[in-house]
C-alpha cells in the first residue's frame, strides 16, 4: 500500500491481497553495514536528560505499534501508525535486543514507542532480568498511576534509566480536554516515583490548546517550575499547540470551541491547519519566557525569579499555591495490597544458617552490599520459600496464594506486611505491584 507517480499522476497503489506484516514478524533491525563508531556525538546541552536525544547513539526498537492508549484529542490517533495498537511480546523483544547487541557491539536501547504500554515494560524488565542482559535503555511513556514507586524500581534493576513523556498542559481543565488519563497531581506522584527508583524524566509540555487562557498558561508555567525545583523532573521542552487535520480537534475544531480558518488545499499535505480561537490570547508572546525560565530550571537555577520577570509585559499572577506539587507528592495515598498484585523478588537467593534456641540468620549478598536478618526458624524458612518462589527467575505470581500459604502456615499477613523484616525485604528488592 503506497503512492507512486505513474505518468506524472500520483496513484494509490492498494494490494489488498497482501496483509500487513503483523508486529512479531518484522524481523530485527540490521545496522551491520554501518559505519556505526563514525557518527558523531553532540551535546547540544549539559542536562543528563536532554543530551540523551543527541549524545551517542542508541539502538532503536518498539515494544507495540500505535498507542495503546489512543484518545489524546492533540494527537492524530485517527491514522495508523497510533491508532492501530499492536504489542509484542517481552520474549520476541528480547531477542531482537540480544540480536542486535551481538550485531552492533552496543547495549544501549531507545524504544521509540508512541507511549511504551506499562505492562509489557514490566514483561520486558523481567525478561531482561530473567536472560542476564546488561542493558540500558528509555522509552516514551504516558505518566498514567501504575507507574507505582515497586514498578519503577523493576524498570530500573533492568536498565532503564530514562523516560520521557506528555504533562502537555500542565491544568486539570486542559489535561481533561486533552483526555490525556491523568491529574497534575498523579503527573507529580509518577515522576517522583521515577525519580526515586534512579530514572530520569523528560516531559513534553504544550501551551495554546483550544480555549487555553493566559491564566492556564501561567499556572502551568507554575506546575512545571514546581516539578523541577522538588527535583521530580530533569528536563522539559516546550511545544506550541498545532492543530493537525488527523487528530479530534482537526477533525471537529467546533467541538473544541474553535473554528477552522483555512480550508484550501494544501501543495503537498494538510497536516498543521490554521485555527482562531474566540478566546483570543496571542499564544506567541509567552514562547519567549517558557523557553528561557525552562532553560533555567534544567539547570537548577531561577527557581526563585519570579514568574513575571521572564516577560516583557503584564502577565497575571498565578493562582497556584507555593507548595501545591509537594503537598500532592506528600499526600499520594500509601499502596495497599491487594491480592491480584503482582510479587517478585529482584534480590539473589539467601543463604539460612541455623542459629541457637529455634532462631536462623538469613544471609543475603548483594551487589551493593552484604547483609543478615536473625528471625525464628519458621518465619526464616518461610521467608527463603517465599523468596525462591517469587524470584525473577520464576512466572510472575500474584499475592493471594502467597498470603493464603502464610496464612496457612504462620499467621495473619497483615501483621507481617506491617512487620520489620518485610520493611527490610522490600527495601532490598521485594516488590509488590
Ligand atoms: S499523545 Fe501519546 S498517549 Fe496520547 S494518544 Fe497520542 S501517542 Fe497516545
Amino acid at each position: 500500500r503506497t503512492f507512486v507517480r505513474i505518468d506524472g499522476q500520483v496513484k494509490f497503489l492498494n494490494n489488498s491481497a497482501v496483509k500487513d506484516l503483523p508486529q512479531r514478524e518484522v524481523g530485527t533491525p540490521d545496522y551491520s553495514d554501518l559505519p556505526l563508531r563514525d557518527y558523531l556525538s553532540v551535546i547540544e546541552v549539559a542536562n543528563p536528560m536532554h543530551r540523551l536525544w543527541s549524545d551517542g547513539r542508541w539502538n532503536k526498537l518498539t515494544l507495540a505499534h500505535g498507542c495503546y492508549w489512543g484518545k489524546c484529542t492533540f494527537c492524530d490517533i485517527s491514522l495508523d501508525y497510533i491508532g492501530r495498537y499492536e504489542p509484542i511480546n517481552a520474549s520476541i523483544l528480547c531477542d531482537r535486543i540480544e540480536e542486535i547487541m551481538a550485531q552492533t557491539g552496543t547495549n544501549g536501547f531507545h524504544f521509540v514507542d508512541e507511549a511504551a504500554p506499562p505492562a509489557l515494560m514490566r514483561d520486558l524488565a523481567i525478561e531482561i532480568l530473567r536472560r542476564g542482559l546488561v542493558v540500558v535503555w528509555w522509552t516514551n511513556i504516558r505518566f498514567e498511576s501504575s507507574f507505582t514507586a515497586d514498578l519503577c524500581r523493576l524498570l530500573r534493576a533492568s536498565g532503564c534509566i530514562a523516560v520521557s513523556g506528555g504533562l502537555e498542559v500542565a491544568s486539570d481543565r486542559l489535561l481533561a480536554l486533552i483526555k490525556k488519563g491523568v491529574t497534575v497531581a498523579q503527573v507529580a506522584q509518577v515522576t517522583n516515583h521515577f525519580t526515586a527508583a534512579g530514572i530520569m524524566v523528560h516531559a513534553y509540555l504544550m501551551y495554546g490548546y483550544p480555549t487555553q487562557t493566559a491564566q492556564e498558561t501561567i499556572d502551568s508555567m507554575e506546575m512545571v517550575r514546581q516539578l523541577f525545583e522538588i527535583g521530580v523532573l530533569q528536563s522539559g521542552f516546550w511545544h506550541r499547540f498545532a492543530m493537525t487535520e488527523h487528530s479530534p480537534v482537526g477533525l471537529d475544531p467546533m467541538a473544541f470551541g474553535v473554528k477552522r480558518t483555512d480550508l484550501t488545499l494544501g501543495s503537498f499535505a494538510n497536516n498543521e491547519v490554521d485555527f482562531v480561537d474566540p478566546i483570543g490570547v496571542d499564544h506567541g508572546l509567552f514562547s519567549e519566557g517558557l523557553r528561557k525560565s525552562l532553560f533555567n530550571y534544567m539547570h537548577g537555577v531561577g527557581f526563585d525569579i519570579p514568574l513575571k520577570n521572564w516577560f516583557d509585559f503584564k502577565i497575571p499572577a498565578t493562582t497556584i499555591p507555593k507548595k501545591y506539587i509537594q503537598h500532592q507528592i506528600e499526600n499520594a495515598a500509601p499502596p495497599v495490597y491487594k491480592d491480584q498484585n503482582r510479587i517478585l523478588w529482584i534480590g539473589a537467593q539467601p543463604e539460612l544458617m541455623e542459629a541457637e534456641e529455634g532462631f536462623c540468620e538469613l544471609i543475603f549478598s548483594g551487589k551493593k552490599e552484604d547483609f543478615a536478618i536473625e528471625l525464628p526458624l519458621e518465619l526464616g524458612e518461610w521467608v527463603s520459600w517465599l523468596l525462591a518462589k517469587v524470584s525473577y527467575t520464576e512466572t510472575l505470581h500474584t499475592l493471594k496464594p502467597i498470603r493464603e500459604n502464610y496464612e496457612a502456615e504462620l499467621g495473619d499477613f497483615e501483621e507481617l506486611t506491617e512487620s520489620e523484616v518485610w520493611e527490610i525485604l522490600r527495601e532490598h528488592g521485594l516488590l509488590v505491584f
